[in-house]
């Protein structure tokens, strides 16, 4: 970077999907940005699937095609899929979605999420005007004049504008005092990666139990055969179901999607993640703004949380670019003010359908059963609502802010 002083325009701290976004967002509209991240230089993953996998939308994946960032992806490691499923264990409800319906090629995409950091941090490599610290976990953040100063071990740093990516337990949240309380979502994520009898055929699919809902989402490679399954349960099935030798686990599974893909078995090891939700009651302060997980954390069932992290990006990274096209500073409150309602209504109604959703599959009475079972069929036969259904958890181009759209 031409810049070496330890001021920029704009300090981001995170450098996790949502803060590398922003990152190359900020710097191709000629600002000057640092990222500084507590973790390592990302790496490519190779031979086996990493860990955590996310499903991308058209919405992500347009964003990441206008940073650069698709074309660097390995096409080998990232699994497009053309169609969805999505049922109820013990009724009869079930939705179908397909690329057809959306007169599209797929409706998304898998990939790991050390693939798509490593990807940033490349394509950061090459932007003169960004600079991106690993190891350097921030530990003090005050205000300085107009800005923030932060500190990381015995650097310091300036910057007109502080924006925190730095996830659920944002400490740039913190320092700005935006209350954000986690509320326990009552359930716990076990992830894994499976192998099953039958390919998947590039179906996402999701099945709804009482416990919690049991995604499988179809990875590359091994013939098509292999997928990332998130089981969010109760804490005491999930403990039930981490307690099992592999057997026994692959068992458990071939039985809770009543053996949609044929005899299923793990191949990696069994982690579990709790599921706290949060939402900061503001997204921004003076000379200041936060992104992704920072300012939103919502249940993984509809695989949404990174997708609306990457919007927040945009919209923040094109509201910033007004500002300077307007020779407004840029920590301008009125730009600040846009961009959080820009964001933040959409992020609270996909983290109230997501709760909705989660409550509607637990209730045992049989209304609410027969009521959901309905739906479900209803919403599968008619065209209109599958057509709105697939929009909102989908996130289609048009939800782009107007400088990313294909
Ligand atoms: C089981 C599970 C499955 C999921 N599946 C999907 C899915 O399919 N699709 C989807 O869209 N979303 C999914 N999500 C949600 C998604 O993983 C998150 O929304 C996303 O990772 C948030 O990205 P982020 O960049 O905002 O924050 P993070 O990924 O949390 O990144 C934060 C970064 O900040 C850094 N950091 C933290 N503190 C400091 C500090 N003090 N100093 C410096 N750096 C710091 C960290 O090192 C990290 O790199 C899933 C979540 C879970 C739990």
């Amino acid at each position: 970077m031409e810049n070496q002083s330890l001021h920029t325009d704009i300090l981001i701290v995170g450098g996790g999907m949502a803060g590398g976004l922003l990152a190359l967002l900020l710097a191709d509209q000629g600002f000057s940005v640092r990222v500084l991240d507590a973790g390592p230089a990302p790496a490519r993953p190779s031979g086996e699937s990493a860990p955590r996998v996310s499903t991308l939308s058209e919405a992500s994946h347009w964003l990441l095609r206008h940073a650069g960032v698709w074309d660097r992806l390995d096409p080998e490691r990232v699994q497009a899929y053309a169609s969805m499923q999505v049922w109820d264990r013990d009724g009869t409800g079930e939705v179908r979605f397909s690329a057809a319906d959306a007169g599209a090629d797929c409706l998304g995409w898998l990939l790991e999420n050390d693939h798509l950091t490593a990807a940033l941090f490349e394509a950061a490599g090459e932007r003169d005007t960004l600079a991106w610290h690993g190891d350097t976990p921030v530990d003090d953040l005050t205000r300085d004049g107009d800005g923030w100063r932060v500190t990381a071990g015995d650097q310091t740093f300036t910057a007109d504008l502080l924006v925190g990516a730095d996830g659920a337990r944002s400490r740039v949240r913190d320092a700005a005092g935006i209350p954000a309380p986690a509320r326990d979502s009552g359930h716990r994520a076990l992830v894994a990666t499976i192998e099953t009898d039958q390919p998947h055929g590039g179906c996402a699919r999701q099945v709804f139990m009482d416990s919690g809902p049991l995604a499988l989402l179809p990875l590359f490679g091994h013939d098509g055969r292999r997928c990332s399954i998130v089981w969010s349960a109760w804490p005491q099935r999930s403990d039930e179901l981490m307690a099992l030798d592999d057997d026994a686990f692959g068992a458990a599974l071939s039985q809770a999607t009543g053996e949609a893909l044929g005899a299923a078995r793990v191949v990696s090891r069994r982690a579990v993640f709790p599921i706290e939700e949060r939402h900061a009651s503001r997204y921004q302060a003076r000379a200041l703004a936060l992104v992704g997980d920072a300012a939103h954390v919502i249940h993984p069932l509809a695989g949404q949380g990174i997708n609306l992290g990457l919007l927040d990006a945009a919209v923040l990274a094109e509201e910033l670019g007004r500002a300077r096209a307007a020779g407004l500073p840029v920590a301008h409150a009125t730009i600040l003010a846009r961009y959080e309602r820009r964001r933040r209504a959409d992020n609270l109604l996909m983290q109230n359908a997501m709760r909705g959703f989660k409550l509607l599959f637990e209730r045992p009475e049989p209304a609410v059963r027969w009521l959901r079972n309905t739906g479900l069929g209803l919403v599968n036969r008619l065209a209109p609502a599958r057509h709105a259904f697939m929009h909102r958890a989908l996130g289609r181009a048009g939800d782009l802010p107007r400088n990313a759209r294909p």
